[in-house]
């Protein structure tokens, strides 16, 4: 089995020391190299495809807090909301008002993550700045609206370099971003507490630049073919 259990243990007890919290990445991998990584305390996930979720949802203990962490499109949000943890992916107001609509008819409050782009490659999804606060302001102008979704911080990936200064600058960035959310929208000054930040190559960096969730694939599970 490829799964490290002495990464796991070790990646797992950095995040516990910095105050933050493991999602193990597991997409692409089967059922029982998760169920490797819950027998050994792990309880988040995160999955990145909507059909491969759901289909390895239900094979697997019901206490696991599902995160996902893909891009998400509206027509996928329905199958998602009956289980799903958290969606770190938000990336516009329509689909944060769709994951509210679905949510309202099973009668449940989905935690989310809006997407930040802070790498400096375009292809990575995410709203810049503005899209962010305006996306923010237009929530909070119509509460009523977005009952069934609670926004719980920001998500974002950094650029692909071992530049250590490029990638924690684009840690501080996001870690800047929310607590000009927080400073600007007061009634988020407590919930709006999460930083998903650091994968595999830069986890170590994240956390010690405030990440309160990182997201770790490879390291764990191996490489992905
Ligand atoms: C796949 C993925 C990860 C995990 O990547 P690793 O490099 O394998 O740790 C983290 N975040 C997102 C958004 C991903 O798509």
């Amino acid at each position: 089995m490829a799964v490290d259990t002495q990464a796991y243990r070790k990646i797992s007890a950095e995040a516990r020391t910095h105050g933050a919290r493991l999602v193990a990445v597991s997409k692409t991998k089967p059922v029982a190299d998760i169920l490797a990584l819950y027998h050994e305390g792990q309880r988040i996930f995160g999955e990145n495809y909507v059909q491969e979720l759901v289909g390895k949802q239900p094979l697997l203990p019901a206490d696991i807090a599902w995160h996902f962490i893909g891009h998400l499109q509206r027509n996928k949000v329905k199958s998602l909301v009956p289980f799903v943890s958290m969606i770190q992916t938000v990336d516009s107001l329509s689909l944060l008002r769709e994951i509210d609509k679905q949510a309202r008819k099973v009668d449940r409050v989905i935690d989310c993550l809006l997407e930040v782009h802070i790498a400096r490659e375009d292809s990575k999804s995410g709203l810049d700045e503005g899209a962010l606060l305006s996306l923010v302001e237009q929530v909070r102008a119509a509460p009523a609206d977005y009952a069934h979704v609670r926004l719980c911080g920001l998500m974002g990936m950094a650029s692909f370099t071992d530049e250590e200064e490029v990638v924690r600058k684009e840690f501080q960035k996001l870690r800047e971003l929310a607590a000009q959310v927080r400073q600007r929208f007061t009634e988020l000054e407590t919930s709006f507490r999460e930083l998903s930040m650091g994968m595999s190559a830069d986890y170590g960096w994240a956390l010690e630049e405030g990440s309160t969730l990182v997201r770790v694939g490879s390291l764990l599970f191996g490489a992905r073919s």
